[in-house]
């Protein structure tokens, strides 16, 4: 505790658990889904297990909404599965290790725990790059759903299956739109005649965002489409920015992406 630099003076209280690590089988079965603690459990190192839960039911969540409007069948929920149980397998196996170097017994791991790791950390902290990783790490802004079944495409260094990078302009920012949490399409630059007669024929909201250096920092691509999922995830990343590449997606996932009246991006005849 003198290595810490703590001071306890009184407990008020304080309870023991058992740590479990352990990743169910699936994270679906017929009608029953599961999630957060109940599908992964891990050690609290690192803090991940809540941030984790709640991507799990914002992933689930908008499956079982369009599902239930029925602009997608029922298979589009076992790619809830896809994405997440590879994070979660991940995530128990490095806290796992992270457990046992905190609780490992012997001489070695006492000194490296109180004496090495109290020295080190706020040195390694103290350089802005390890902030960094340590915060996009911790805060899971890199977990990516790439190569997954409902990631296509990209333009820029920008992937399907990414989350949209977040770009401030000016006070502004291009998360401003993504409260609506339905699918959207941005554009940074400038956005084709077409693509912007065929959302708006079909009620897919079009972001378009004047070209910034801020963008090309972000990994964005001039003039290309993304589309949104309504989490917000790039669904579709393409260069050539035109609507019939949302319509491929579409008709290949058997989506209607319109909320609303259109019939467009749905694969059926307009
Ligand atoms: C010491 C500690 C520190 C942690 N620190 C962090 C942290 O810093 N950051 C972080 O992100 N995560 C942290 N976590 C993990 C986080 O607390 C969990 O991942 C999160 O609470 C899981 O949420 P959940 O909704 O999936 O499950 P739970 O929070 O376990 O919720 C399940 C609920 O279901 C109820 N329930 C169970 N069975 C039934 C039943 N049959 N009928 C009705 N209700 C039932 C339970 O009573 C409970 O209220 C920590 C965990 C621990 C133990």
């Amino acid at each position: 505790v003198q290595n810490l630099k703590l001071d306890i003076h009184r407990v008020n209280w304080f309870s023991t658990y058992h740590v479990h690590h352990r990743v169910t089988e699936h994270f679906r079965k017929g009608r029953a889904f599961l999630l957060g603690d109940a599908s992964h459990i891990h050690s609290p190192a690192g803090g991940q297990g809540m941030n984790t839960g709640i991507g799990d039911a914002i992933n689930l969540a908008w499956k079982m909404a369009i599902v239930l409007q029925g602009r997608a069948a029922d298979n589009l929920l076992e790619s809830y599965e896809a994405e997440r149980i590879g994070f979660a397998r991940r995530l128990v196996a490095t806290t796992d290790r992270a457990f046992n170097f905190i609780t490992a017994e012997g001489p070695l791991a006492e000194i490296l725990r109180t004496r090495v790791a109290p020295m080190l950390i706020p040195t390694l902290t103290s350089f802005g790059a390890v902030r960094e990783y340590l915060f996009r790490t911790v805060s899971q802004i890199t977990l990516n759903y790439r190569g997954g079944p409902l990631s296509a495409g990209e333009a820029g260094k920008i992937h399907g299956g990414d989350r949209l990078p977040w770009a401030p302009i000016e006070g502004h920012d291009n998360f401003d739109s993504l409260a609506s949490m339905d699918w959207q399409v941005h554009v940074y630059g400038s956005a084709g005649e077409e693509l912007i007669a065929a959302c708006a024929a079909d009620g897919v909201p079009l972001r378009v965002f004047d070209w910034r250096p801020q963008h090309e920092a972000a990994g964005l691509a001039r003039d290309a489409l993304y589309l949104l999922r309504p989490d917000s995830y790039v669904a579709l990343a393409d260069r050539s920015g035109s609507a019939a590449a949302i319509r491929r997606y579409a008709e290949g996932l058997k989506l209607k992406i319109a909320a609303g009246r259109g019939l467009g991006f749905d694969g059926r005849a307009r």
